[in-house]
């Protein structure tokens, strides 16, 4: 059957009708005081989203623009820095901070396993001389589902006091409490198709006073993405280059549904997809990649005893539902069950009853039909 297919992988993530309907208008000038009304609006919800009252600025890049703009407008070549990596999107900032010539120290994990704070807290604190510059990490660690501490790192690095934590939030932003401020996180990047609700195509950075005040020394190369720019045009309500109108018509949709929604209520309803998602996947049989006490609230790896790519074009084919398979080593090993966004109750158990009949179909050992089902059903009842 046509138009039916449905998107379950970590983004893009599905988009509400409300958002697809406010998108389909036709573009008005970008510096038209009508236009200007919306980028306040969105500067405004967009702090709110963030729990700062510091700066979010809104770019024309995916997430890992985001996360380049990020880097370049607050270090110089040379600057020692240290870099996590416990998965693909971890392992990208490595090689982003290599490729603008940044010093790297990469504390790393076991994909699959959340970052240790003692390997942050050793560094910093035998950094007696203050030649840290930055602290780099993902938060929800997207290809392995494995969500990391930030709130204990983040009081790592304040006792640092020098460097600066960069974050990449793509995956948490909109799922789980990120409180920019509370936390100190100088710098967060994140992306349109994923907790935002809205399709590809902008990415967010949050900056603050601190950030600003490394911005003024800092040497890479910079200019589409010199967020400093960014920030003159933003405080006037306006931009420096065209942005894309009918997607932050969609954005302006968006952040009012999830005021409307409410924070807290946002998050737990993530907390409870995770949640029965996992039971499920317990309940099925089927291995969980990562262990609960670190769950990402975006996404959840599962590793059957079978190939997962075959699990997941069968998936696909019968009833043309979209899970994601495991990046690079992991292809083959893992898929991955995206619930970041617009995704309700009804979504998973959708997702779990067909993920049943396809096993059932598959022969997969150990199956107990219906298990699944129960076991998210009771999580969200
Ligand atoms: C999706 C994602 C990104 C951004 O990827 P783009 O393809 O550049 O939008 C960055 N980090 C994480 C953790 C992600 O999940």
């Amino acid at each position: 059957m046509q138009n039916k297919h449905m998107l379950m992988i970590p983004g893009p993530t599905p988009v509400p009708e409300r958002v697809l309907l406010a998108m389909a208008k036709h573009p008005i000038g970008h510096r038209s005081s009508d236009f200007s009304k919306v980028i306040g609006e969105l500067t405004e919800n967009l702090k709110w989203l963030h729990q700062t009252e510091s700066d979010v600025l809104m770019l024309t890049v995916s997430g890992t623009g985001a996360m380049e703009a990020g880097i370049i407008n607050f270090l110089s070549p040379g600057d020692r820095v240290l870099a996590a990596d416990n998965g693909k999107f971890g392992e990208r900032w490595v090689k982003l901070c290599k490729a603008f010539g940044l010093n790297v120290e990469v504390i790393s994990s076991e994909w699959g396993k959340p970052l240790k704070k003692e390997d942050f807290q050793e560094k910093l604190e035998a950094d007696k001389e203050k030649t840290i510059k930055a602290v780099i990490m993902t938060h929800s660690e997207t290809s392995t589902g494995v969500i990391n501490d930030l709130e204990s790192i983040s009081k790592i690095v304040k006792d640092h006091g020098e460097a600066l934590l960069i974050v990449d939030a793509v995956t948490s932003l909109g799922a789980t409490n990120v409180p920019v401020d509370k936390w100190g996180i100088d710098v967060v990047a994140s992306g349109s198709q994923k907790g935002y609700m809205i399709p590809p195509g902008m990415g967010f950075v949050s900056v603050s006073k601190k950030a600003w005040k490394a911005y003024e020394t800092a040497k890479i190369p910079r200019f589409y993405l010199d967020l400093g720019k960014y920030k003159k045009e933003t405080d006037k309500n306006s931009s420096p280059y065209t942005t894309p109108v009918n997607l932050m018509y969609g954005l302006q949709a968006a952040l009012q549904m999830m005021k409307e929604e409410g924070l807290e209520a946002i998050f737990e309803r993530h907390q409870r997809l995770t949640q029965g998602t996992r039971e499920a996947m317990k309940a099925m049989g089927l291995p969980l990649f990562g262990p609960d006490h670190c769950a990402s609230p975006a996404v959840t790896a599962v590793a059957p005893t079978m190939d997962a790519e075959k699990l997941r074009s069968t998936l696909r084919k019968k009833f043309d539902i979209a899970v994601a398979g495991g990046q690079d080593h992991l292809k083959g090993q893992i898929f991955r069950i995206g619930h970041l966004g617009f995704v309700c109750e009804r979504d998973l158990l959708t997702v779990i009853a067909a993920l049943e009949a396809t096993l059932l179909d598959l022969g997969y050992e150990g199956l107990n039909p219906g298990a699944g089902v129960a076991a998210a059903a009771k999580v969200f009842n």
